[in-house]
């Protein structure tokens, strides 16, 4: 029998991002555990999410499920809403992602990300809420409680992983390059290079893009392969692209476990 060409596939890298129906996936961790022999993963349930993910007690239960199935476990950390995880939860974790789905701009004043997020995924083919965003004193203050909110959960929190971290309705207005100036990019970036958090590459949203995958090559950064599915396991297509679009080294990408020191 021939032995099978290799060919070096991105769906070799760890996949951190992925749901369960401990959150908003529609797979159960059994399911999920199946599919770790298809490409390695792990799991990253939504924390906070509803009643299934309150607290400290749901996230140790969560984790010594999953981890007794032989998963790798994660959490996707709700930056700037989500109660803060006391120390020992957020080191009996294999690693946590830290993302942003909503931002306050102002006391009260939210910005919610569903609308940009759905039109990044695809699933709407315009962005009905753009002219909204083409304000430039809303823009830089969506950058600049960005950047504090990431801030904050770093050095508190003490994620691991900056998950989609352009994904938002500055993305969603077309032109990445515009909306995000480099010199904002580079801060958001440094914010993570100097702690060793990894920037993730997101399938789902297709962020990054690619000249922020650049510059945070460029920069030192490291990096995490995210599918973000909520559904059945697909294979990569467009993290590949990402990947190789940027030239992104793939031993700067984490391997299902943290590397940042514990505190
Ligand atoms: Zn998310
Ligand atoms: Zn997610």
């Amino acid at each position: 029998m021939l032995a099978p060409t290799y060919h070096r596939e991105v769906g070799e890298l760890f996949d951190h991002h992925i749901h369960s129906d401990r959150s908003d996936g529609t797979v159960s961790l059994q399911g999920r555990a199946k599919t770790v022999s298809v490409r390695p993963h792990g799991v990253s349930d939504h924390y906070p999410w509803k009643e299934k993910m309150r607290d400290d007690d749901d996230v140790l239960r969560y984790l010594d499920d999953a981890a007794r199935l032989g998963l790798r476990v994660g959490l996707e950390f709700d930056l700037g809403v989500a109660p803060s995880l006391r120390p020992s939860t957020r080191d009996a974790l294999h690693y946590v992602i830290g993302a942003l789905h909503q931002v306050e701009v102002a006391p009260g004043e939210w910005i919610r990300y569903d609308d940009a997020g759905a039109f990044l995924k695809g699933r709407v083919h315009a962005y009905g809420e753009a002219q909204r965003y083409l304000d430039a004193d809303l823009q830089r203050r969506i950058r600049e409680r960005t950047l504090e909110v990431v801030r904050e959960g770093i050095e508190t929190e003490r994620i691991d992983i900056l998950g989609h971290a352009t994904m938002g309705p500055l993305a969603a207005l077309g032109d990445p390059e515009r909306a995000l100036p480099a010199e904002w990019q580079e801060r958001l970036i440094r914010t993570c290079v100097d702690a060793d958090v990894a920037i993730e590459v997101n399938e789902a949203y297709g962020v990054p893009h690619r000249e922020f995958l650049e510059r945070a090559q460029r920069l030192g950064a490291r990096f995490s392969v995210g599918s973000d599915t909520h559904f059945e396991l697909r294979p990569l297509d467009k993290t590949m692209a990402m990947i190789r679009g940027a030239s992104l080294d793939e031993s700067r990408f984490l391997a299902g476990r943290r590397v940042r020191e514990a505190v």
